[in-house]
């Protein structure tokens, strides 16, 4: 773990302002717009990004096209990309302690979660891509003996990432690493909240040996950048994950263009199902509190509707909030707290809105529900707990994207599964009880991309993440991920 010397040293350091990153250096944008970093810490600047334009995106694009076509990459020995994604690893891994207090600077997340999650994930990320460079085969399909046919596994070409803002890094590798193993070329566009990191790490693919245009960065707004890489007809394939408002538009620039095959992670509001027969009462409430208020409930699959049985409802509401009350909110990049800021203002208001909404749809806020620590210009909001959400309430139902908790009770295992699915959202889902027979039951009525028993946390690399319903489609992490970014390509060999 970092300690608090170190990153009291980091966090001082200046940040110079920073440019796109193209055919494998920094490169100044084609217009010469910025826009400022602003730490959501305490509020002020920390350094600009490059406001990208369509021409950015057209020469990053044109970068990506030749350097795939010109089998650098693509078409390099096997043992050169999984030696080159190891080298990747290794660089994050050595390059944790600055990438972690880089990004708690740039989105807020408290550094005792972003170190492990974001380098930590990063670098483990790349070295699993690296390991599958030389497990990914082709098939032959089964033939009578005139004929041979190959099933070929082959890149599709320029892959478009657009990531938010939430845990970059993380998100980055996973999307990032997989479509490199395979060997395609990547243009990539971070949230303009927290696009430093994602930068650093195009820097370090260059200094671990990518040839040129294999990764191309393109900072600056969804609006310009975004839209121009989703409408882009070079891009071959889209991976995104953020919103579900944009990944509509996605979709519909991609209709609009040359109908890239586009992949979808669009968050979710995740059930948490306490069962009256719940192991351990008191280690549930506080897995499920600590689970969620990490990264300020800031995360795709937070168990953000806590559903609990009549019968213990009352006690393991009073843990739950009690949990919340004693959450420590404050800088982030103090290893003491345990909640940092909220990425962005915009993100602050839609938190209090849904809050403020509560009462008047027949709910009580138990705690929290207020911004705090105004005095230090940052953004920070106090972990909140909301009781007797009810299930035709916009609480129950729409993603905050923030540490309020929703909480509802239920009677039966059957209106418990209900409830679960009663959102448009299938990402994740978490089941509590000691009666295995009820597990699997449970497992197999939720509907939703993941399901936990009797635990939250483990999502590390070696299982799929990904959603149904509105959540999206595809996964990334696992052998599965790498799907997105193949194409099949049959060939008949005729005796
Ligand atoms: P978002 O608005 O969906 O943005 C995600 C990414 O898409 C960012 O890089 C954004 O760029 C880009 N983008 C914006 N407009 C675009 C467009 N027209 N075309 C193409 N790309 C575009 O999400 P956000 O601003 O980060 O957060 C808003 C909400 O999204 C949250 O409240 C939450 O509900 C959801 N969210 C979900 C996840 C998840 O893991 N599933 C993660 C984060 C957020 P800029 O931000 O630079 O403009
Ligand atoms: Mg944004």
């Amino acid at each position: 773990m970092i300690d608090q010397a170190t990153i009291d040293a980091l966090r001082r350091e200046a940040v110079p302002p920073q440019l796109h990153f193209v055919g494998g250096d920094r490169q100044s944008g084609l217009g010469d717009a910025t826009l400022d970093v602003t730490s959501p810490i305490h509020g002020s600047a920390i350094t600009t990004i490059a406001a990208g334009t369509g021409e950015d995106v057209d020469r990053a694009v044109a970068a990506a096209r030749r350097s795939f076509g010109s089998g650098s990459w693509s078409r390099a020995e096997p043992a050169f990309r999984k030696r080159t994604l190891h080298r990747i690893a290794d660089l994050v891994a050595e390059n944790a302690e600055e990438l972690a207090v880089l990004g708690t600077r740039d989105n807020g997340t408290e550094i005792r979660m972003s170190y492990g999650s974001e380098p930590g994930t990063a670098s483990a990320t790349f070295r699993h891509s690296a390991e599958c460079v030389d497990r990914l085969c082709g098939e032959i399909a089964p033939t009578g003996p005139d004929v041979l046919g190959l099933i070929q596994r082959v890149p599709v070409g320029v892959v478009g990432v657009i990531v938010p803002w939430n845990a970059p890094l993380m998100i980055t590798a996973w999307k990032v690493s997989a479509a490199l193993a395979v060997g395609n070329s990547v243009v990539l566009k971070p949230a303009d909240e927290a696009s430093l990191t994602v930068l650093r790490l195009a820097g370090i693919c260059a200094g671990a040996g990518l040839p040129e245009g294999v990764l191309n960065v393109v900072t600056g707004s969804g609006s310009v950048v975004g839209e121009a890489i989703s409408r882009h007809m070079d891009v071959d394939v889209l991976a995104f994950t953020g919103s579900g408002a944009i990944g509509r538009r996605i979709l519909a620039a991609s209709a609009e263009s040359n109908t890239k095959r586009v992949y979808l992670e669009l968050g979710g509001k995740s059930p948490n199902i306490v069962l009256a027969d719940v192991p351990d009462l008191a280690a549930a409430a506080a897995i499920s509190a600590n689970a969620f208020f990490g990264n300020a409930g800031e995360f795709c699959v937070a168990p953000s509707r806590l559903l609990v049985e009549e019968g213990i409802h009352d006690d393991f509401l009073a843990r739950v909030v009690e949990h919340a009350r004693s959450t420590r909110v404050g800088d982030p990049l103090d290893l003491a707290s345990q909640m940092g800021a909220i990425n962005n203002t915009a993100q602050m208001r839609t938190i209090a809105d849904f809050v403020d909404g509560a009462p008047s749809d027949g709910a009580t806020v138990a705690t929290g529900g207020t911004a705090m620590l105004e005095e230090t210009g940052g953004n920070y909001f106090a972990p909140t707990v909301v009781a007797s959400v009810s299930p035709n309430s916009r609480l129950f139902r729409e993603e905050v994207f923030g540490p309020v908790l929703a909480v509802t009770p239920f009677r039966t295992e059957e209106e418990a599964v209900r409830l679960a699915n009663a959102t448009v959202y299938g990402l994740a889902a978490c089941v509590w009880t000691a009666d295995a027979g009820r597990a699997h039951r449970m497992i197999a009525g939720i509907n939703a991309g993941v399901v936990q028993v009797n635990s939250i946390g483990r999502m590390d690399i070696v299982a799929p993440l990904g959603g149904v319903k509105q959540s999206g489609n595809g996964v990334d992490k696992s052998l599965h991920a790498f799907d997105k970014y193949l194409d099949c390509k049959t060939a008949w060999l005729h005796n």
